[in-house]
């Protein structure tokens, strides 16, 4: 298997999975992303308590890389305080950039990693970075 045929599967995998799909009836703030290039729609919620991220989910509907991408982001940061999300998020966008990023901090983005290959496809760029730009908004208004 090819690693584009791996990278593949695997962004199909997450992209099938429904259970990050859902409301969150106590839910502290949401933010909607939308991406008018591709269709993608997709708001994320967020449940903030004590400063961690006690639940997030999504709503809405995507595309593969899109659905994909925000599950990744969703079980990175579930449980994770603001501090340690901004710090994920942000080296996300680094690596999406093609900015230096060490190991150590590319360990911490998990399956996310497979996205960089992503970046080297101008036009699925917004796709992939559509939810990760709904949370980045709700960490700085938080
Ligand atoms: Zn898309």
């Amino acid at each position: 298997m090819s690693l584009e045929k791996l990278y593949q599967k695997i962004i199909l995998d997450y992209a099938s999975d429904k259970a990050n799909k859902r409301e969150i009836p106590d839910a502290t703030a949401v933010e909607r992303g939308h991406n008018s290039s591709c269709g993608d729609d997709i708001t994320i919620v967020l449940k903030v308590k004590d400063n961690v991220i006690d639940d997030i989910s999504f709503l809405g509907n995507g595309c593969a890389i899109s659905t994909a991408s925000t599950n990744m982001m969703i079980e990175l940061t579930r449980g994770k305080s603001m501090e340690e999300a901004k710090v994920i998020v942000k080296t996300f966008f680094d690596m999406m950039a093609g900015k230096d990023v060490s190991e150590e901090e590319l360990e911490r983005l998990g399956d996310a990693q497979i996205l960089e290959f992503v970046s080297t496809m101008p036009a699925r760029i917004k796709c992939a970075t559509l939810s990760w730009h709904s949370l980045k908004v709700l960490i700085v208004d938080h």
